[in-house]
Formats: C-alpha cells, structure tokens, sequence
C-alpha cells in the first residue's frame, strides 16, 4: 500500500475546529486507500507562549530543561488530532518523535536527524492506525528529548517521508505555496508553480520562514519532492524539486529571471569589535571562540583603519545568540586588547535571491540604487552567486522588500 505524508504547521492545528478539519482530510485519504503518516506541529504559537514562560523563571535556561519543556507542544496537537480521528471513527495513534523512531546528534536546541528506525511505524500502519507523529524533536543516544531548531516539524516531515520512501511529502501551511516573497510584506507576490532545492535552501536559509532550511536540504539528498500548499484548500501548491524533475514535469524551466525571490530575516542582530590590533590570527581567534560555543555567525565585514593599525570587525548572528555571542565577544576583545565591543539587534537582513543572477549582470547595483532611492542605508552587504544580501535599519526592511519586489518586476507574469 502507498503510503502519503502530510505535514501540518502550527496556524493549520491552531484551534479544535482546525484540528477536526485537518482529521476529517486525512480520514479522507485513509478512506481512499493509502497508509498516512501526519507529522504535526505546536497549535497556534504555543511554542512563543513555552518559551515566554520559561522566560519568567529564569534568564538562562538549561538546554536540557529548554528541549523538555518546548517539545511538550507537539504532544498536545499530535494527541488531540489522533482523538479526533478515533471520534470520526478512523483508527489512529500518536507517537512523540522517540517513539517513532526519530533519532537525533546529541545536541540540545538544534540537533540533526540522524536517522528514523521504523519498526514501530511499520507496525502500527500494519494494524490499519493512521501514525500521528510530533514534529520538531527526536531523541538523542542518552534518550533524552531533542529539538531541532524553531520550524523544525518540516524537517521531521522529509526525514520521515524520506524513511518511509514516500513520493511526495506534502507540507500543509496558512499560504497555499512559495511565492516570490511573503505575501504578508507584498500583497502582489505571486505563487511559484516549481522551485529548485538550490533556490528554495537559500530562500529559506535567508529567513523566509516557509519552509525550514533543512528540510529542503534533507529533501535534495533524498530527491523527495515536497509538495508546499494550503490545509485550507485543494489546490496545487509549489512543488520544491531537482530542476531535472522540474524540466521533466513542465516541459521546460520557468523563464529564467535573474531575481526568483526575496526573502527578509527579522531575526539577526550584529556585534561589532572595534579597533582590534591588526594581525594574523584575530579573526581565528574570535571565531574559533563563537564556534566552540556553538554560535553561528552569518555575514562578515572587516575594515581597516587609515592607521593600518586596527581593524574594525562586525558580523551577524540570530537574534536570540545575540547575549551569548556578545560575552564571548567580549572576552575575546579583552584578549586581542581591542578597544570596544558593540551591538544592535535593531537590524534586518534583506535578500535576493536566484540562481540566474550569476549570468545577469548589475543585479547588485539595482538593487542598491533601489534601496538608495528609498533613502535605506546599507549597513553590510554580502553576495554569493546566486544571492546578495543587505543588512538594513530593522524598521526598513520591510520597505526594502517592497521596493525590491517592485523594481526587480517580480509581480509581474513570469
Ligand atoms: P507553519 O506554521 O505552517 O509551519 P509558517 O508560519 O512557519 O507556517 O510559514 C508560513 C508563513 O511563511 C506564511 O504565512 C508567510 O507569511 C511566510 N512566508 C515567508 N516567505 C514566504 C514566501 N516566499 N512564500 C510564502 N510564504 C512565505
Ligand atoms: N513548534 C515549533 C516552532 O514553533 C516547530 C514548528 O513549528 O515547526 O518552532
Ligand atoms: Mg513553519
């Protein structure tokens, strides 16, 4: 028997109608024949509303106790979907993501999936049950529970489906596709039909919260085609697939448009050290001391003093790093003897990507001469081939992604 896949975000479980809307789709397909798999996140934002609450107990808090407490949302929604399916009369159990078989690195907050033993899953689709699993989590070698980084549930979906060697994992959501930036900042985006694993990572890695970085990565090494689309609607989504796949199924790549889209991260913030001794070896040091420390740092920007003698150093990192990354700073700078640290979480990083931008020249000067018209000042700027970002003032972004939409004609027909 088939088996399908569907995966259901957080706004598609918010409420019990919502949840007996999302059991009565998925008895539906039960009815037609398949094995379902439904892995399913916090309702509503009850994973904001654990993370406040933890915040009024304490300011630093154990990851261990973090993971415990943040997983404990996925376990109402899986458990109050299952229920809803029995009282239609469908049989079904929920499994947390041990249960399942989802094991994960031993690392708090932010584990990869190692791998997804299925014996239980097999088993209890085997008995006719639809597996209703959360999202979000797995467990480690000690047997601890594990999450994987906020949005996670869309990783556990692919690594699922991808264990199950489904055809297509669907990814149920409150947008019925990917479009050519979120359709809250620009009314006027427009739904992609297809979008390449290497686009949709970089979109996604860039901050738009669609889908989760890593399951598009998880989707490219197992080619599963994830089908992204409403929980409110039948339509077809966007299918995020290997450009082979998408010339087999369209005849034809989309036109080739230097932009496909743009994305806004809201979540970064920026630590500048000042004057800091220029020789070989700071940045090591300074780096080497984020990453033991687990700290991912994103964009880079190095100036030099007319002295020669100093250097300035900024670079960004997620928000909620911000406290952390700014200690080691500190520590660091003590060491080097530089002369300040700073930090403003009051940024946002604006993107765009495509993988067409290589071949097109002077996409990075429009897209500075459009920020400039806007009056935005550009604070960092990195590119890539098929990316260039811009780090903005935070109450800019925004605007920036307006204007960017506008001027790079994304809202027109492709
Ligand atoms: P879920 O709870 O289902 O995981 P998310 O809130 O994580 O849903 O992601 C869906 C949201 O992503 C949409 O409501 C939309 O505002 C936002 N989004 C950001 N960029 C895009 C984009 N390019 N296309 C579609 N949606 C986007
Ligand atoms: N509930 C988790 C979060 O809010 C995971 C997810 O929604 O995918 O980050
Ligand atoms: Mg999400």
């Amino acid at each position: 028997m088939e088996v399908i896949v569907h995966k259901y975000g957080g706004t598609s479980v918010g409420t019990p109608e919502k949840i007996k809307n999302v059991a009565r789709r998925v008895k539906k397909v039960r009815d037609d024949g398949y094995e379902v798999v439904v892995i399913v996140s916090a309702m509503g934002h009850t994973t904001d509303e654990l993370i406040d609450l933890m915040h009024k107990v304490t300011d630093s808090p154990d990851p261990r106790e973090y993971d415990m407490l943040v997983s404990t949302g996925e376990q109402v929604s899986a458990s109050l979907l299952a229920m809803a399916l029995q009282n239609m009369g469908c049989p079904a159990v929920s499994l947390t993501g041990g249960q399942a078989g989802v094991v994960t690195e031993d690392i708090y907050k932010k584990a990869r999936i190692k791998e997804v033993k299925l014996d239980r899953l097999k088993k209890e689709l085997k008995a006719g049950k639809v597996v209703v699993i959360t999202g979000f989590q797995g467990v480690d070698s000690k047997g601890d529970i594990i999450t994987i980084g906020r949005g996670g549930s869309d990783t556990s979906a692919v690594a699922i489906a991808a264990a199950l060697k489904a055809q297509v994992c669907d990814i149920y959501t409150d947008v019925d596709g990917v479009y050519t930036t979120d359709p809250r900042i620009v009314p006027e985006a427009r739904k992609l039909k297809y979008i390449s694993y290497e686009e949709m990572l970089e979109m996604a890695s860039l901050g738009a919260q669609v889908l989760h970085p890593r399951s598009v990565e998880c989707a490219s090494i197992y080619n599963m085609v994830i089908h992204l689309r409403s929980s409110l609607k039948n339509d077809v989504g966007t299918y995020i697939m290997s450009p082979e796949r998408i010339l087999e199924e369209c005849g034809k790549m989309e036109k080739k448009e230097a932009v496909r889209g743009i994305a806004l991260d809201e979540n970064i913030a920026k630590v500048g050290i000042l004057k800091v001794p220029d020789k070989p070896g700071t940045a090591a040091k300074l780096f080497g001391a984020l990453a033991a420390e687990k700290i991912n740092v994103d964009m880079i920007v190095q100036s030099v003093h007319s002295s020669g003698t100093a250097a300035d150093m900024a670079f960004t990192v997620d928000r909620p790093e911000l406290k952390k990354a700014v200690e080691v700073t500190q520590k660091v700078a003590k060491e080097l003897q530089a002369e300040s640290v700073v930090s403003d979480s009051d940024v946002s990083k604006v993107s765009l990507v495509g993988i067409g931008m290589v071949s097109q020249p002077g996409t990075a000067s429009r897209m500075f001469a459009t920020l400039s018209e806007e009056k935005i000042n550009i604070q960092m700027i990195t590119t890539s081939e098929i990316k260039i970002s811009c780090v903005v003032k935070a109450e800019q972004g925004k605007r920036a992604v307006q204007a960017l939409h506008k001027a790079f004609g994304l809202d027109k027909v492709a």
